[in-house]
């Protein structure tokens, strides 16, 4: 599970086309990261994925399944916000509980979630606090465990580390990853940082202008990369 496919996808807002027909394959279990510079679409290709903008033209398939039109709650991913969006009053127990309370999920099987997603991200002991008495780190935990207790197919992550300072971010980097690893639940990642797209991509999709330039291992990229403009993204010798 957790296979995302784009055929010939397309994005415009008004006359400006942001995404030109765009062809990709997100392969089920892998740590794809989006890379690119500001502007690029990076951000608009993650919610046309998530469902929270519409495509213009194109199809999206999760799983083999047509979900195009399919409405973001219904797609079984989970976004995770750069800013966290987490709700100041409540704690974060409450928080993370959210989505489950608005599915009306048995209180049980929310707690087993809970405690499980509280586990993964070394909550355990910050459950009864709120939002205000954590750090950025523990914050940027918190809006994960609200991702994952929704047992998604995969995770979309919009440049989650960008609030944070620079010491924080390689820890929660490696944080991540390792939870890319204990799930093995397929994760997109946006950035704009190369070297968070070189350290935890299994596969890079480097887009400039909203088309893919190229795709591959991190490795690929830095042995072969098609032309200046990846060379110079990835900071590669050609
Ligand atoms: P990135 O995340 O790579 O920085 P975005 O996906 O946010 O880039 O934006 C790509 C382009 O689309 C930009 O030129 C941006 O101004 C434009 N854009 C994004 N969202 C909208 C919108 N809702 N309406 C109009 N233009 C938009
Ligand atoms: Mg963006």
């Amino acid at each position: 599970m957790g296979r995302i496919t784009l055929d010939k996808v397309t994005k415009s807002f008004g006359t400006a086309q942001v995404i030109p027909p765009l062809d990709l394959t997100i392969e089920d279990g892998e740590f794809t990261v989006f890379v690119g510079p500001s502007g690029c679409g990076k951000s608009t290709l993650l919610r046309l994925i998530a469902g929270l903008e519409d495509v213009s033209s194109g199809q999206i398939r999760i799983d083999g399944e047509d979900a195009t039109m399919t409405p973001p709650a219904k797609r079984g991913l989970s976004m995770v916000f750069q800013s966290y969006a987490l709700y100041p009053h409540m704690s974060v127990r409450k928080n993370i509980a959210f989505p489950m309370r608005m599915a009306k999920m048995p209180q049980e099987e929310q707690d087993r979630r809970i405690e499980a997603a509280a586990k993964a991200l070394n909550l355990t002991d910050y459950l009864e606090r709120r939002p205000g008495q954590l750090s950025g780190g523990q914050r940027q935990r918190v809006a994960i465990g609200r991702a994952i207790v929704r047992e998604p197919s995969a995770f979309l992550f919009d440049e989650p580390l960008s609030n944070l300072d620079a010491a924080l971010r390689v820890g929660m980097r490696m944080e991540i990853s390792e939870l890319h690893k204990k799930l093995a639940t397929t994760m997109i990642y946006v950035t704009h940082d190369q070297v968070e797209a070189m350290t935890m991509a299994d596969k890079i999709v480097v887009l400039r202008a909203g088309y893919v330039e190229q795709v591959g291992s991190p490795l690929d990229l830095y042995r072969a990369p098609r032309n200046l403009f990846v060379a110079g993204f990835i900071g590669s010798p050609k």
